[in-house]
């Protein structure tokens, strides 16, 4: 077992990683960056172990994906027994039952008390491209509404449905057609000011699908209900309700992007639940399963049901293995209170972060909820013109000092944290008082 502890045995990163790194270059494709280049070994709790014997403090979770914790016990338990039964037969060849309980979870446990179904696929991509075809079967429309500052993904139609262009669409193109993007409710940024935010958003955005789109025409409005990639960007109070009524008197399917904010992340089980938003449908990933991919599409029984027979599924979609990781991972939320736990860490990190904010102006904005928190870096507060080069250089600086770091934003200049929710207060401060030290010293 790692110890909790973080330990810098060699430079970051090691002579060993720095041989595995000459061996990425000669095989692996370029296009596959890496954030910070130590190779891992072992990960327990909120530790990642490289291969220099190196021990970093984890401030991400693989993108929000180890939210039970590196090497969760009843995950490694259960994909261990899974594993030995069988590991594939594709469900829609002969089918299983930790799919249909997994369904049964996600059913349950997302937002609204009506009837529902879900589908099982093997990433936060796919999961959004079914939820359109989803959506465009059941409702005969074609039109699909995102946001700017939005992010669904990297295949075809998920790349046109995300907003920036460096590094996820440039030179990708043609995308898929019928998608339409509108502005975000970005509270910071936004012209008319954070308190009339909410209320220019929505007129803003549902004026321009009704000018632009026609709601007759449009299918679904897709929403992340706090953005991941874009920003860890938090609508105002009342955004999201306005859009659902919205979206439910022009018969307009409002699918929540959950890849990112679901599973306890936000502090509670879905960010639309802080909301009281109910989504027709929600898609759901990274946080799911402790680190086995899968991901799923869940809805409004009619909704999904609209679907022939043979219409929905994959080779892979809801594999066992990654099924058993989704119950044992469920199963710990629950008994371990991990949306408590999530909003715990929320408020230890929003302290640290709102005091790194009152010495250093060039934090302008710090957001977030529970363990899904940001800080937005800017080089005068006044003008609010973004800092990449300063967020490269503390991220930078947390890396060299043993802590993964994690930059996001359409602009590179938001730092975010996305702790496992299984870390301890101790690991987390001393990561925040790393955060200090490299702050410091970029600006130094
Ligand atoms: C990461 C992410 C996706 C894409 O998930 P993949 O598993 O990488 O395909 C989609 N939507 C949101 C909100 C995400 O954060």
């Amino acid at each position: 077992m790692i110890e909790q502890q973080r330990i810098l045995a060699t430079s970051i990163p090691g002579p060993r990683s720095q041989e595995l790194l000459a061996r990425k270059a000669a095989a692996v494709a370029a296009g596959v960056g890496v954030g910070l280049p130590v190779h891992v070994t072992d990960g327990a709790g909120g530790i990642l172990r490289d291969a220099d014997g190196n021990q970093l403090i984890d401030l991400g979770s693989g993108i929000a994906v180890t939210t039970v914790g590196n090497g969760n016990a009843r995950v490694v338990a259960a994909v261990t027994e899974q594993v030995q039964r069988f590991t594939h037969t594709c469900f829609m060849v002969t089918p299983y039952e930790p799919y249909v309980a997994v369904c049964e979870r996600l059913n349950a446990l997302t937002p609204g008390e009506h009837e529902k179904r879900s589908a099982l696929f093997n990433s936060g991509a796919e999961a959004v491209e079914n939820a359109v075809k989803i959506a465009r079967h059941a409702t005969g429309r074609q039109a699909v509404v995102v946001f700017e500052h939005g992010y669904h993904g990297r295949t075809n139609l998920t790349m046109g449905m995300t907003s920036k262009n460096m590094p996820y669409k440039h030179r990708f193109g043609p995308f898929a057609p019928e998608i339409y993007r509108v502005p975000m409710a970005y509270p910071y940024r936004w012209p008319g000011g954070p308190e009339r935010c909410a209320e220019e958003a929505l007129s803003t955005v549902t004026s321009m699908i009704h000018a632009q789109v026609g709601e007759e025409n449009t299918a679904a409005v897709v929403i992340e209900p706090i953005q991941g990639e874009g920003g860890f960007i938090v609508p105002p109070d009342g955004f999201l309700r306005g859009l659902a009524d919205w979206c439910r008197e022009h018969g307009i399917l409002l699918v929540a992007d959950e890849v990112q904010s679901g599973f306890c992340r936000t502090g509670d089980w879905f960010a639309c639940d802080h909301d009281g938003v109910v989504p027709d449908l929600v898609t759901t990933a990274k946080g799911i399963a402790g680190g086995m991919p899968l991901a799923a599409v869940t809805g409004r029984a009619e909704i999904m049901d609209a679907v022939h027979g043979g219409g929905l599924g994959g080779t892979y979609g809801g594999n066992p293995v990654a099924c058993a990781a989704a119950l044992a991972s469920i199963e710990s939320m629950e008994e371990d209170d991990l949306a408590g736990r999530a909003r715990s860490i929320g408020k230890i990190l929003g302290d640290r972060l709102g005091a790194l904010a009152e010495r250093h102006p060039q934090v302008g904005d710090v957001r977030g909820r529970g363990a899904m928190m940001a800080m937005e870096l800017v080089t005068d507060p006044d003008t609010k013109q973004p800092d990449a080069a300063l967020a490269a250089a503390v991220n930078r600086g947390c890396h060299e000092r043993g802590v993964v770091t994690l930059t996001c934003g359409t602009y590179g200049n938001v730092f975010r944290f996305l702790p496992p929710l299984s870390i301890g207060d101790d690991l987390l401060h001393e990561a925040m008082d790393v955060l200090e030290e490299s702050f410091a010293a970029a600006t130094a």
